[in-house]
């Protein structure tokens, strides 16, 4: 873990939020490199999740949330976490993340009985700081694709099955967040709403934890380090029928990646005027004062029925972590040397391509890597870098160390001679010519997923 948060610094992928003024703990900035192997990921999960299917729609919510969607859904009365003080040394600690009954900073068996801390952020939605003005920050993107289902059923006509898709940002107040970019106070989810006729649930929530396994392969996360998580009656979550969760080995350990739960018809229905869903709290139990019936009107039973909901959710901070830990390896090479590889796949390397005139002070050379360059960046894949450091070797080891699956080298015999380019790859480190008029075709059979 501490070789990728010094890389992540050093390279531009991640820095602590804030940090010349001592930094914020639990809120962390995504750099340059960053912001693209997150897009990346992102844009992946998407194209598997709403293009190439053909019964998922896309939905780019608020996070601003009014309180009683988070009253009817439940979050208010049941969103925390056990909270306990330790009487010595004033810490605080989650209950259920300690060892065993002493206080991890002091030792101190002296620990007040747990009680819930609700995780949500409270603020003020106007210029009074009032009751009426309270707002959340979402705790999780998911209460806006319910809270959007009729909207969405209704400009789309859609029919069961069909889920909602959304990517956006999501905030807890964790008591105590930690291990680098895995558990932090404001992070980024990857949310499916899946709907189902219920009594169809069970098999469909089977189905989508095998295809969230598949993607995540994709994206280069080895089976080896996942595993199935089959969350006991006891640990669900206040709307949760059944939920299994993909854990993965991070450095510090092995935790959740993604939960992938059977919501049932609890949201949908805590949410509809004259509904209760699940006999689960009385206060969620009270009729919403929504003025919506989420639901859709079955034709052969001649009635109202509110579907049943699968949702995979995954973290995209705790994915870029997962990706980067696959990628990262430090080899020996035959000379004795040795070099820093981003292994990444291809479509999450945040520099696509990096193309390299030999003499930085060669004005044919520099002027053909530059429109190689122009060209290249056209094509779409991703971010293509000119640079003219003028020391190859170093760019190469360079860009080994971030990930960047090839780099073009731009020389004499280009320009005077053939027309052709020495393209380096990544992981083998073979070097091959190809003719500048080949390389469109090249780079996409290298950058299509
Ligand atoms: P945990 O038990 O680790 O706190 P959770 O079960 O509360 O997680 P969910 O409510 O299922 O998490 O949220 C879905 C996904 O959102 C998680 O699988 C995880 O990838 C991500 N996530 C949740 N909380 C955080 C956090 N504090 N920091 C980063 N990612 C998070």
């Amino acid at each position: 873990m501490e070789e990728l948060v010094a890389l992540c610094k050093r390279r531009g992928f991640v820095f602590q939020a804030g940090d010349i003024y001592g930094g914020l703990q639990g809120v962390y900035d995504y750099g340059p490199l960053g912001v693209e192997l997150k897009n990346n990921l992102k844009a992946a999960w998407w194209r598997a999740m709403v293009y190439e299917r053909d019964d998922v729609e896309g939905l780019d919510a608020a996070i601003l949330t009014n309180p009683k969607v988070l009253h009817y859904s439940g979050h208010e009365d049941t969103f925390s976490d056990p909270l306990v003080d330790c009487l010595a040394c004033h810490a605080r600690w989650r209950a259920d993340h300690l060892a065993d009954d002493r206080c991890p900073k002091c030792g101190s068996p002296k620990l007040t009985p747990p009680r819930p801390f609700n995780l949500m952020f409270k603020t003020h939605a106007g210029p009074v700081e009032d009751a009426a003005a309270l707002a959340y920050l979402r705790p999780e993107t998911a209460q806006s694709i319910f809270t959007n289902f009729k909207h969405v059923l209704d400009s789309t006509s859609r029919r069961l099955p069909f889920g909602i898709a959304q990517i956006g940002k999501a905030f807890r107040n964790e008591i105590t967040p930690r291990n680098f970019i895995f558990r932090v106070r404001e992070f980024e989810q990857m949310e499916l709403e899946f709907f189902v006729a219920p009594g169809e649930d069970e098999a469909w929530h089977e189905e989508w934890v095998q295809a969230r396994l598949d993607w995540w392969a994709r994206q280069g996360v080895e089976s080896n380090r996942l595993a199935l998580y089959r969350v006991p009656a006891e640990e669900l979550a206040h709307y949760s029928k059944g939920t299994v969760d993909i854990m993965y080995r991070f450095p510090h350990g092995t935790e959740e990646l993604e939960g992938i739960a059977n919501r049932t018809d609890f949201d949908l229905g805590s949410h509809t005027k004259g509904q209760s869903a699940l006999d689960i709290d009385a206060a969620v139990k009270s009729n919403s004062d929504s003025n919506a019936r989420l639901a859709m009107f079955d034709q052969e039973a001649k009635a109202w029925r509110v579907p049943y909901v699968i949702e995979p959710s995954a973290g995209v901070d705790r994915g870029v972590l997962a990706v980067l830990n696959e990628a990262y390896r430090v080899e020996t090479l035959d000379t004795g040397a040795e070099r820093t590889v981003l292994g990444l796949k291809p479509h999450l390397a945040p520099i696509k391509a990096a193309v390299l005139p030999l003499k930085r002070n060669h004005p044919g050379i520099v002027a053909k890597a530059r429109d190689i360059k122009r060209n290249l960046q056209a094509l779409g894949f991703g971010r293509v870098l000119f640079e003219d450091t003028g020391n190859i070797g170093k760019g190469y080891r360079r860009h080994d160390e971030v990930g960047t699956p090839i780099c073009l080298t731009v020389d004499f015999q280009t320009v005077e001679e053939d027309d052709t380019v020495t393209v380096r790859d990544r992981d083998t480190m073979a070097q091959s010519r190809v003719a500048v008029g080949d390389l469109p075709a090249y780079m996409a059979d290298y950058f299509t997923p």
